[in-house]
């Protein structure tokens, strides 16, 4: 795996399309355990920085993903907009002044990601909060070397259905408590397309 700036560019605004076209369901998702922003947050959000990405030339993927944390950051909005922006510039960090990403910088970022929003968001796995997502994806990219992209979309699809069966203990959701189970947590589904749109990336789709 060898992620250009270029890739980098084009995989934010594949996350960007998907945010677009699924944020009314984002929307329905938080509307369930929450206050139903969701889907409008990240959409504005990622419109934001793919926006802002087209309109700049960058030296290197550190530059592009820190542009990146920085509108996701303050764009977002809702508890989940640091968190994002926190997992895009623990990301930077790692990437900082490499020309491409290669697996082992990536695995790093995420690695540094999952770190920075479980401390940001005093959350652990199985809270049914977006670090079911991200810690799944760094698993994956610790775990293996040579996978496919499919690989990526699955695990993400997967990571995110696991947490309708939790019980939500950060966040809005938390004060559902028992009748937030059976719900897919709604930042969990918008981390899902961020992998998604890596996926179809990496897959050259
Ligand atoms: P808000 O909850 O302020 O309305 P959003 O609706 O944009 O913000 O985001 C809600 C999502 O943020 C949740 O689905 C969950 O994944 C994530 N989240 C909320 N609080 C936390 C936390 N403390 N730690 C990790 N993730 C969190
Ligand atoms: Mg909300």
């Amino acid at each position: 795996m060898e992620l250009t700036v270029q890739d980098i560019v084009a995989w934010i605004e594949k996350a960007n399309e998907k945010m677009q076209a699924n944020k009314k369901y984002l929307t329905t998702l938080d509307q369930e355990i929450g206050d139903g922003d969701h889907g409008i947050n990240m959409a504005r959000g990622f419109q934001e920085a793919a926006d802002k990405l087209t309109e700049n030339d960058y030296p290197d993927t550190g530059a592009v993903l820190k542009d990146t944390a920085m509108t996701l950051m303050s764009k977002i909005g809702g508890a989940s907009g640091p968190l994002f922006g926190t997992a895009f510039l623990k990301m930077s960090v790692a990437a900082k002044g490499a020309e491409t990403l290669d697996h082992e910088t990536f695995k790093h970022g995420l690695e540094e990601a999952v770190n920075g929003i479980k401390q940001r968001g005093k959350a652990a796995e199985g809270e049914k909060t977006l670090v079911d997502v991200w810690a799944k994806m760094a698993d994956l990219f610790n775990r293996e070397t040579d996978f496919s992209a499919d690989k990526i979309a699955d695990e993400a699809a997967n990571a995110m259905e696991q947490t309708k069966d939790m019980m939500a203990m950060k966040g809005r959701a938390a004060y559902f408590k028992e009748r937030s189970i059976g719900h897919i947590d709604p930042g969990s589904a918008s981390s899902q397309y961020i992998f998604a749109a890596l996926a179809d990336i990496i897959g050259g789709k």
